[in-house]
């Protein structure tokens, strides 16, 4: 590629609407451009990236067993009806209509697609295992698109779904894709972490997020200082923490004028906040009211509490007609004195605190001595608060760290989720029908390459990992108006053509200064610059993206040494 042909328009300056590095540099690169909020044109340069990585997760995918097919991207809502997800999948589904007013969606995810794809073709157990995948563009109507290509509402996907005979096979195919998913984003030069993760609403038994660890991710992960284990905050187990035995006081009610946090109530009343239980009222998509409660040093874990709720997808804030009609009032909450059948979580912390402080269910008053294992009827009890910093590992014990991600990937076991609503089922060896076991695995294309960026980037730019740069090297002549330059860089240029390196040269008539700011900008890992001065030495100048190392190199084995070194990047 010659830059003269090259459509990459470059901008010096910072885009206003764009937050974070990865989107400021991607349109400062001329690699994508807006076409209206989630929707993006990807430029030449960001298309052979999205190409490249694509090439790393294909023979990824074909090694660990997988076969590509291509599934309609439109897909009729009788299947999602069928599975009980067209009702459930809210506004994030991009519903459209035929001519004729027949549902149909913009695929958000395949599940039903493939499995209706293969119920009525795969009968016998010796079909399996069987694992299928696609790349292509994925549709949600994200509430929030934002981060330019991390969070759009078109975006390139690669979905595989794998299907089994039995828990066993299913669990080796997820260990399979598990795998597979370390070397893809090992290739693609990536820092990330497999981290445990909630299998939120696709639902079915257990995962891991592969999350690439940069600041500006939207996850947030706690690891244990000491072992390797991982997770997703909202995933994260957390231990009881047990408190020390008292006895058990008489409830008092006190008056607490105005204190409607937790914090206030515990300033007024002197008490340290590990000492007080604080409430958080949800409502579910269907209404329902959920009280949650955890100490109040601590914060609620929404994802925890839904995946208590049958049926629940999502949780809001509660109304407050919701809290009164119940018998709470807003701010002075606790499980004493709420209606009968209200639906009650409390976090397993809580419950073994002793002459604790919680509210009275009545304006400017709370309880003192609330002995939650005395006090507390009919609630349900599990750990649904947040992990913070420090907390113990549920694995070691050893002090947890938080650190922030962006979810590239996802992998998951589905178990009969599926396959039992949709009635894809198989022969087994004994000519018994049963439901196949299902897996799903996904890897936003797009956001790898922005997490990509947002890992890899300077003052100056971009800084390619080369298993993805756009180009691998380019080749500048100082001055492309001097005939000498243009023939030496021409010749190096051609000379790495034919070596396999995915090489560009630029040869603009632009002044040096411009060349290379573009280069720095759009992020290529080597710089082969051919300059009078070098060439009166018969040598060129070889700049590493990364480190900013210059290394002289004689003109005549150029090639090889250029090529020695971009093995090592
Ligand atoms: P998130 O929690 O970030 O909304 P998700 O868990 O809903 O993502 P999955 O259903 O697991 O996403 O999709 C598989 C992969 O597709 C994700 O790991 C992510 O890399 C990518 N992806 C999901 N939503 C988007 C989006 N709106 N824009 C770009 N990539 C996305
Ligand atoms: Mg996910």
């Amino acid at each position: 590629m010659r830059t003269t042909n090259l459509y990459a328009p470059t901008l010096r300056e910072v885009p206003a609407e764009a937050e974070v590095k990865s989107h400021q540099l991607m349109l400062r690169a001329g690699m994508i451009r807006k076409a209206a909020g989630g929707l993006y044109t990807y430029m030449p340069l960001a298309w052979r990236t999205i190409k490249k990585i694509e090439a790393i997760i294909r023979d990824e995918m074909d090694k660990a067993g997988g076969q590509e097919i291509s599934m309609p991207i439109v897909q009729p809502a009788e299947i999602w009806q069928e599975s009980g997800r067209w009702s459930v999948y809210g506004d994030e589904m991009w519903r459209v209509k035929d001519r004729h007013g027949r549902g149909f969606c913009l695929g958000p995810t395949h599940e039903e697609m493939v499995t209706t794809l293969i119920r009525d073709e795969v009968r016998s157990y010796k079909q399996l295992p069987l694992s299928l995948y696609q790349i292509q563009n994925k549709y949600r109507d994200e509430r929030r698109p934002r981060f330019g290509l991390m969070r759009s509402r078109e975006f390139i996907m690669k979905d595989m779904y794998s299907f089994d005979k039995d828990v066993e096979g299913m669990n080796v195919s997820y260990k399979k894709m598990y795998d597979a998913y370390t070397n893809v984003f090992n290739r693609c030069g990536l820092e990330f972490r497999p981290v445990e993760a909630d299998n939120g609403a696709i639902g079915g038994g257990h995962s891991h997020e592969f999350t690439v660890l940069a600041e500006a991710g939207e996850s947030n992960i706690a690891y244990c200082s000491e072992c390797d284990y991982a997770a997703s905050d909202e995933k994260a187990e957390l231990k009881v923490i047990a408190s020390a035995e008292e006895e058990m006081k008489e409830l008092e009610k006190v008056s607490t004028p105005d204190a409607h946090t937790i914090e206030k109530v515990a300033e007024y009343l002197n008490l340290p906040l590990d000492k007080t239980i604080k409430a958080v009222a949800f409502q579910t998509d269907t209404n329902e009211l959920v009280l949650a409660f955890v100490r109040g040093d601590h914060e609620v874990n929404d994802v925890k509490v839904i995946n208590l709720i049958e049926g629940a997808i999502e949780l809001r804030m509660a109304d407050e007609e919701a809290i009164t009609a119940a018998g709470g009032v807003a701010g002075f909450m606790s499980p004493i004195g709420i209606k009968e059948g209200t639906k009650i979580v409390v976090d397993a912390t809580v419950m073994g605190m002793y002459n604790a402080c919680a509210g009275a269910n009545e304006k400017d008053f709370h309880f003192i001595n609330v002995n939650p294992k005395r006090d507390f009827k009919d609630v349900i009890v599990a750990d649904i608060r947040m992990i913070k910093e420090g907390d113990a590992c549920p694995h070691c014990g050893a002090p947890v760290k938080m650190t922030r991600g962006i979810e590239a990937g996802q992998v998951f076991t589905l178990g009969t989720k599926y396959s039992e609503s949709l009635h894809a089922t198989f022969l087994d060896e004994n000519g018994k029908e049963k439901p196949l076991q299902m897996g799903c695995y996904g890897i936003g294309v797009g956001r790898t390459m922005a997490a990509a960026v947002e890992q890899n980037n300077d003052a100056d730019g971009i800084i390619w990992p080369r298993s993805i740069a756009p180009y691998e090297a380019i080749v500048v002549p100082v001055n492309a108006k001097n005939e000498d330059q243009m023939a030496v860089a021409e010749e190096i240029y051609q000379g790495l053509l034919a070596q396999g390196v995915d090489a560009i040269i630029d040869d603009r008539k632009e002044r040096a200064g411009v060349k290379f700011k573009d280069a720095d900008l759009i992020g290529y890992p080597m710089r082969i610059t051919v300059s009078p001065k070098a060439l009166e030495e018969g040598s060129v100048e070889v700049k590493i993206r990364r480190s900013g190392e210059v290394k002289m190199v004689e003109k005549a084995n150029a090639i090889s040494e250029i090529v020695e070194i971009l093995k090592n990047l």
